[in-house]
């Protein structure tokens, strides 16, 4: 046998964070990395944060899980006040994000089927998006390496390039019953929509009564510099899924829609055993809490100017490996010359977390409670990993035969 224990997908690194603090993580040998990842935009509020903490030691001993069989008023309260905070009317809790896209796409295609319209099942969404792994949100991505080995997958989406208004407008036919987007895209490479391409698709959406449907699982909660991204465009979406900071580490995620978009989302159609549990709800509370204090959003963007022009003044100095700066808020990218796996890999040695996304960019996505003093020592650890790095050779254009491993791996 040569499998592991543990089902082989991921390729995972050799740190091993054993206890978290703040904005770092340490191994059992009390190593330190300043974390710069969050868990992939998740610990919005550090590590360890003493009121998330506090609400879920709370929760747990006093009810951790009933059903939805029966009422759970912390679920009515969290969506009441995200109701409250929100475009939407109504709320459906999920565990994940994947949950909560699987939830919105279920949102649009009851509604067209409610409103006579079944023939509306398909969906435009965008090259290199990234709505999570299972098998509809694959088949929403044209991202070959999510794909590959789980075709054939339904024809439900059309993926469209990314900010080309013309060719979404050119795309709707009587089969499409939404548009799926994120306003800033992740995985992808941190990149923005912008204004005129969401302003665009609302529009389109409001003349051929399409849903716009909104994933802010990773730019959402406070991290873009509003609570959510799509307040710094002017427009509203139908439907949007949450996930990632809203629970600040506890897994958890949400689908947001209006009455209207919701018609379809009756008594049956949809389901989960541990969506919207005590101890999740709590967790959400409590995240709440921080991020809607007055100050938090102004903090959020006052770091982000910060960390913004400090990456400025460091890409000059080592321009044969940094490009540009890009994103929104602390969802920051920085677009390097050559591969950013390597780069992200190599960082890790000088004690820093990131993460790597498409077009060669490297995300950084602090929690949100950053200092003026972690951005220092973010730059700092990023400059002197520059100084060490030697970006690995490109692969030639017409290889040679490579090696069997390299084959089986690729
Ligand atoms: C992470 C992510 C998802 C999937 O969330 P999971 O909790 O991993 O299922 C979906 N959409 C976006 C934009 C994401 O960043």
């Amino acid at each position: 046998m040569t499998i592991t224990a543990l089902m082989p997908v991921y390729g995972r690194c050799e740190v091993e964070p054993v206890r978290g603090e703040g904005c770092y993580l340490y191994d059992a040998q009390g190593r330190e990395w300043l974390d710069f990842a969050s868990g992939i935009a998740v610990n919005i509020l550090g590590h360890s944060h003493p009121h998330l903490v506090g609400a879920i030691q709370k929760q747990a001993a006093t009810l951790m899980h009933t059903s939805n069989l029966y009422n759970v008023p912390a679920q009515a309260a969290l969506a009441q006040r995200l109701v409250d905070l929100t475009f939407a009317d109504t709320v459906f809790f999920t565990n994940s994000g994947a949950e909560a896209i699987e939830c919105a796409v279920k949102t649009c295609r009851s509604h067209h089927y409610a409103a006579g319209h079944p023939e509306k099942f398909r969906i435009l969404t965008f090259s290199n998006a990234f709505h999570g792994r299972t098998l509809a949100a694959i088949s929403a991505t044209n991202q070959e390496k999510m794909r590959k080995g789980f075709e054939p997958l339904p024809d439900w989406f059309h993926v469209l390039p990314f900010n080309d208004l013309e060719a979404v407008t050119a795309a709707i036919d009587p089969s499409i019953g939404g548009i799926m987007v994120e306003p800033v895209q992740g995985e992808g490479g941190i990149r923005a929509a912008t204004p005129e391409f969401l302003k665009g698709l609302r529009a389109l959406c409001d003349e051929h009564g399409l849903m716009l449907i909104l994933d802010e699982v990773q730019c959402g909660v406070a991290r873009s510099g509003t609570l959510f991204a799509h307040e710094q465009y002017g427009i509203t979406p139908d439907i949007m899924a949450i996930a990632k900071g809203i629970g600040g580490g506890f897994p958890v995620g949400a689908c947001l829609a209006t009455e209207h978009a919701a018609s379809g989302m009756i008594v049956g159609a949809h389901g989960s055993t541990y969506g919207g549990n005590p101890l999740a709800m709590a967790a959400c509370e409590a995240v709440l809490d921080v991020v809607t204090e007055p100050a938090f959003l102004s903090h959020v963007n006052e770091m982000a100017a910060r960390l913004r022009s400090s990456l400025e003044q460091m890409i000059p100095n080592h321009d044969d490996l940094f490009e540009s700066v890009r994103g929104l808020g602390l969802m920051m990218g920085l677009k390097l010359k050559s591969d950013s796996r390597a780069f992200v890999n190599h960082a890790r040695s000088h004690g820093i977390l990131l993460v790597a996304a498409g077009e060669n960019v490297v995300r950084l996505l602090p929690p949100l409670i950053i200092t003026e003093a972690h951005i220092r020592e973010c730059v700092d650890k990023l400059s002197a990993a520059a100084r060490a790095y030697t970006p690995p050779v490109a692969a030639p254009v017409v290889a040679a035969a490579p090696p069997i491993a390299a084959a089986a791996a690729a």
